[in-house]
């Protein structure tokens, strides 16, 4: 039906997630269905932007009805491919990596984190959570291929991010959320997500300067 990537603008995939946050909510709230316009108005778009966006990936609405909430959340899941669980891994179980671990949130999107990874003698062995125990970065690769993990989220200080960023990707990572403050060299084929607050935060600085 489409060809995933390619030919889809940047901003889609960003604007299906926003979609699907709105959807789980109308569904909580007991909607059964719900107008372009009214799922672009919540979210500050346009209704030809959200048609727009979802007739790349398919004839999901009808005239006069919209979107049926039951049957669009499924869809996008499967567009997002979070249809299915992802085990995925974390490296730097510090101040931050810890507090992702804590975070609840990522099961019901299609996330586990199912392996930890860390350096320090103090922090490796340690249980996190029933049957997930802290591993030493050493069985990093060793650990990636045997699982086949595809996804690692990158917790570690900026001089050791590069590095592990290079284990990952011999052992056939594919994606990367990387916290650290630097810019990552990998091969195209695999894609980093970075997170930055501090350049957000200079965003909205800029905004009120
Ligand atoms: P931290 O020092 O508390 O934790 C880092 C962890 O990485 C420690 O547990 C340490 O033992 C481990 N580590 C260090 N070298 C390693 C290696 N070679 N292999 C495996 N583990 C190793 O730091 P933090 O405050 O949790 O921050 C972690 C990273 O996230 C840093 O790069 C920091 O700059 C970044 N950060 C980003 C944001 C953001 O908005 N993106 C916010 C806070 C922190």
């Amino acid at each position: 039906m489409f060809s995933r990537g390619k030919d889809i603008p940047k901003g889609v995939s960003r604007r299906l997630s926003l979609y699907l946050r709105r959807l789980e909510r109308l569904k909580q709230a007991g909607r059964s269905t719900v107008s372009s316009a009214d799922l672009a108005s919540a979210l500050g778009l346009r209704a030809a932007q959200v048609r727009k966006d979802l007739a790349y990936f398919g004839q999901f609405g009808s005239a006069g009805v919209g979107y049926r909430v039951e049957h669009l959340i499924p869809e996008i899941r499967k567009i997002l491919g979070t249809d299915k669980m992802w085990p995925v891994g974390l490296i730097g179980l510090g101040n931050l990596g810890a507090a992702l671990i804590k975070h609840n949130g990522f099961e019901q999107r299609g996330f586990r984190i199912d392996a930890i990874f860390d350096n320090n003698p103090s922090v490796v062995g340690s249980e996190v959570r029933e049957g997930l125990t802290v591993d030493h970065v050493d069985r990093l690769a060793e650990i990636y291929r045997d699982r086949q993990l595809k996804l690692a989220i990158l917790t570690v200080p900026p001089a050791a991010a590069q590095q592990i960023a290079d284990v990952l990707v011999t052992a056939g990572v594919r994606g990367i959320l990387n916290f650290a403050p630097i810019t990552l060299a990998v091969p195209p084929s695999v894609h980093i997500s970075n997170v930055d607050l501090a350049v957000q935060l200079e965003q909205l600085s800029f905004l009120l300067n």
